[in-house]
């Protein structure tokens, strides 16, 4: 039961429960974290809140994104998550806006009448707007992150450490109908291949991209978008209506077991369309099942949808099952530390054997197994289905160690760490809340798998806030070095490349000395407009930048400005596109695995929900860890802790006073807008 506002006296106090209930959260986001964000702002006692979200729902959210259900697949999900807590909360006014937060309606103005906002985002470029723009209009932010098991909430203020100040990396990931229906790197197919192990032996998931290849959940296979490029998983576009699952149905949860009632009902259905092992089934008609249908009958359906290959070549089929005859395998003797690549006939007689194994040894754990590298039975299946898959693709085979350390990178999103991420958020709304928006009380949380801590050990951390970066261009009076062949780079791609994309900036002003390089101010004459466009079709020499030049940057959108140090690198990266051949200070190259090397996919480019997130080795930067929660790994936690360790060893987890942070701070207040609309009339004229 809700608490009522009684009880929330009570609990808060008088007066702290009447600032919470005046106080106005703006919420951005209402995906995983979001959701629980926006209840419990609403049983906390919050009444005003506006949510931003410009996502539908997507039927791979129902497992977590618990404010909806299948009725509301293709819906606004920040318009459903309103409706839902209406419902529970009457009292509350939920403003539902399905938007995207970097819009121009979204300017300082509309930041400044809140009292704090809270980032539940899946995307780093948001992040980094909803980061400049709460600093302009000084407005709380509370920044919050998860993957897997690891999580974290902090707070974002004038004086303490932006989400800028930290150097992020873009999160890799894939969308669904690369995985599905085109790969074309080895990291695809290990992917594919722990969908298959989970939708083979784990608990029923309606968010299993391969789902339809079990017939009898799924009655035609589904059809990709023909580009290639799909980013809703296949049953959502072809509006495929199956029956609720459990979780629909309001029943337990609790994974199948081999004598649980999803195997009751496989019975009942036909025995030709079954995937899944059956207790009718032997070991052998079971691997052979598999075989066929994935390696035979799937490739087949692929191939038959021809727009997928006018522009490349189709999968071939493999008889899985005849292969493997030929050299069969003793698991036992199989070292799935070797670096030598297994071949398609070796991964053959690995697949079989080892589906055959699980069912002679582990058939009652058959329903409630999810793919753990140190599994071994899990990764000989991966290490082996991968590569067939690859095999059928013409993807390059991979060694099984090579496999193990792919597969054990890959991140799913937890419902558990997302319900604790958005506590800790609250905790922190309250806080602010309650004491007119200072944030002095305010701490950063990270949630973990394991208990942590030198005292006591305990999954949520909370640590200190930290100082600003002294080297930050966003907070603080940073100015970054681009490293950059001024003959070759045009004022457009530094734009686009350099300030857009690397720096997230939105509409990016440049200066030189005392001339205007790109302007805009929305009243610009005519010849203005012409003279910007054809300096930015003009080499950065050409407009005069040299080597030791600085550039000064002003983006009005975000109220940011900065000096940008220039030097001049003849053929700088030739070998790589156009967009990348350029170095910004700090920004050290970043260890990628070696089958993924050239893989550009961000969390920038599609929706993390819709896609398969891939870890990466946290990059350390400047001496400054990169806490960004994608990029949270094992051991983040540790380097964290040694990095903020007092003389004495402990983790600092008491307060710094505000002062005392502001004062050594060397913050930079934004510009305003008219002051630097001053300043940039002033430079026009002069020059
Ligand atoms: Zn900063």
């Amino acid at each position: 039961m809700l608490p009522t506002s009684d009880d929330l006296q009570v609990i808060y106090g008088p007066n702290a429960a009447e600032r919470v209930a005046k106080s106005s959260v703006l919420v951005v986001g209402a995906g995983g974290v979001g959701c629980e964000l926006l209840k419990n702002l609403a049983t906390a006692g919050f009444l005003r809140i506006t949510v931003i979200d410009l996502d539908t729902i997507d039927v791979s959210n129902l497992n977590r994104q618990f404010l909806f259900r299948r009725q509301h697949v293709g819906k606004s999900k920040a318009i459903e998550a309103a409706n839902a807590i209406s419902k529970f909360a009457p009292d509350a006014q939920i403003r539902p806006m399905m938007a995207n937060v970097r819009d121009n309606t979204f300017d300082v103005t509309f930041f400044r009448q809140f009292t704090l906002v809270c980032n539940a985002l899946d995307n780093l470029e948001a992040r980094r707007h909803v980061n400049r723009m709460c600093l302009a209009a000084d407005v709380p932010l509370i920044e919050s992150g998860s993957t897997g098991y690891n999580g974290q909430a902090s707070v974002i203020a004038k004086g303490v450490e932006c989400y800028d100040c930290v150097q992020r990396l873009p999160q890799k990931t894939y969308a669904v109908c690369t995985i599905r229906s085109t790969p074309d790197k080895p990291v695809h197919c290990i992917v594919w291949a722990k969908y298959l192990f989970d939708l083979l032996f784990g608990p029923d998931d309606d968010a299993n991209v391969l789902k339809d290849l079990d017939l009898n959940r799924s009655p035609t296979p589904a059809q990709p978008k023909q580009n290639g490029e799909a980013q809703h998983t296949a049953s959502a576009e072809n509006g495929h209506s199956e029956p609720l699952d459990k979780h629909q149905n309001g029943q337990s949860p609790v994974p199948d077991s081999a004598n649980g009632k999803h195997f009751e009902e496989q019975k009942q259905t036909d025995p030709r369309k079954r995937l899944r092992y059956s207790s009718d089934d032997t070991a052998h008609i079971f691997a052979e099942r598999v075989a066929h249908r994935v390696f035979v009958a799937d490739i087949e359906a692929q191939r038959a949808m021809e727009d997928l290959w006018r522009q490349r070549s189709p999968p071939i089929l493999f008889d899985v099952t005849s292969a493997a005859k030929k050299e069969p395998v003793s698991l036992e003797k199989v070292d799935l530390l070797s670096q030598s690549v297994w071949d398609a006939d070796h991964s053959a007689a690995v697949f079989m054997a080892v589906l055959r194994d699980i069912i002679n040894h582990r058939v009652s754990e058959i329903g409630s197994l999810t793919f753990d590298k140190d599994d071994n039975h899990a990764m000989l299946f991966v290490a082996a289905a991968a590569n067939l898959r690859a095999n059928a693709y013409g993807v390059p085979l991979q060694s099984p160690f090579a496999t193990k350390g792919i597969a054990g990178n890959i991140v799913h999103a937890i419902a558990t760490t997302n319900a604790m991420v958005g506590g800790i958020i609250v905790l922190e709304a309250l806080k602010i809340a309650t004491s007119d928006g200072k944030i002095d009380k305010c701490v950063t949380t990270f949630v973990s798998q394991a208990p942590r801590g030198s005292r006591v050990k305990t999954i949520l951390c909370p640590e200190m806030l930290t100082k600003p970066n002294p080297k930050c261009f966003v907070c603080s009076n940073g100015q970054p070095h681009v490293s950059v062949d001024l003959d070759q780079f045009t004022l457009k791609q530094f734009r686009e490349y350099v300030l857009k994309k690397k720096l997230s900036m939105k509409e990016p002003e440049v200066y030189v000395a005392n001339n205007i390089l790109y302007e805009t101010y929305h009243d610009l004459d005519e010849d203005d407009v012409e003279m910007y466009q054809s300096n930015c079709n003009k080499t950065l020499a050409k407009l005069n930048v040299e080597n030791g030049t600085q550039l000064t940057i002003s983006d009005f959108k975000q109220n940011l400005k900065c000096t940008i140090h220039i030097s001049h690198t003849e053929n700088l990266l030739l070998d790589k596109p156009i967009q990348e051949r350029f170095v910004l200070d700090g920004n050290v190259p970043v260890p990628t695995p070696q089958a993924d090397s050239n893989d550009h996919d961000s969390a920038e480019d599609v929706d993390a929900d819709e896609v398969v997130e891939v870890g990466e080795e946290r990059q350390i930067a400047d001496g400054v860890a990169d806490k960004s929660a994608e990029r949270l790994g094992p051991g983040a936690r540790e380097i964290n802790s040694r990095e903020r360790a007092q003389p004495d060893g402990e983790v600092a987890n008491a307060h710094v006073p505000s002062k005392d942070r502001e004062r050594d701070a060397g913050t930079k207040r934004p510009l305003e807008e008219s002051n630097a609309r001053e300043e940039s009339q002033k430079k026009k004229a002069r020059s």
